[in-house]
Parts: C-alpha cells; structure tokens; sequence
C-alpha cells in the first residue's frame, strides 16, 4: 500500500498502476525464461516448471531452483496492481476479480501461456497518432 504525504495509505494512481502492470508483465517474462514449462494449479513445480505468477517472482527475485512450497508472498508488497485492479476475465466467463486471481485464472483455467498472460497484463500503448 503506497502511502500520501501525511503517511496516511492511498491508492494508487491510476499510472502508477499501469507502471505496476508493465513492470509485472517484464516480470513475468524474466521469470518464465528461466524455467521452460508452465506449472498448472502450483507456484513451482519440480525444477523446470512455474506459473504465471511464480514467473513474476522469480523475475524479481533469487529463488532456489528446488522452489515447490515457495510462496511468492513479496509480490503483492512490490506491486500494488496485484489487487488493486479488477480485470475481468478476457476468456468472456463474467469473472471479474483482482489482477493477482485474475493470473491464476487465465494460467490455471484457461491454460493461457505465461508470455501471453504477460501481454494482456500489460497491452502495449497504441501508437502515438502520427502528427
Ligand atoms: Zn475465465
């Protein structure tokens, strides 16, 4: 939770979230680099395998290769998008729940691939109108 001037927390701005957003979706395809297979339902699984979200934390952080049990718990300390965003499902089955839930839906439910879960996190801008 991100804090004003007098201390007291806020939410966060609305850019703010989406710096969020393209720094998670960088995340995730740092993280999903340095394991090859998806895991389906788990964080980790085995020494070669993460989800969309246990790709985010790796690419935030060293985690040990033998990762099953590692709860990416500092991610929602780093990114307030997390669950200060509500997304609704892009799949068109009327869930609308938090960015974190959201992740674990497409990855588990849907069997979205990390990299394009890492892409609707963050949609690139459209392009500037030419002038
Ligand atoms: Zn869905």
């Amino acid at each position: 939770m991100k804090t004003g001037s007098d201390g007291a927390p806020r939410y966060p701005t609305r850019d703010e979230l989406r710096h969020d957003e393209a720094e998670l979706a960088a995340a995730i395809l740092e993280g999903a680099a340095h394991r090859p297979q998806q895991s389906i339902g788990t964080y980790y699984e085995g020494l070669h395998a993460s989800c969309a979200l246990g790709a985010a934390y790796e690419g935030m952080y060293r985690i040990p290769a033998q990762a099953e049990g590692v709860q990416p718990r500092e991610l929602w300390r780093l990114f307030d998008c997390l669950e200060n965003t509500l997304r609704r499902c892009p799949e068109g089955c009327r869930k609308r729940i938090s960015l974190a839930a959201m992740i674990l839906h497409l990855n588990d439910d849907h069997q979205w691939t990390r990299e394009r879960i890492a892409a609707w996190v963050a949609p690139e801008p459209p392009p500037a109108p030419a002038s």
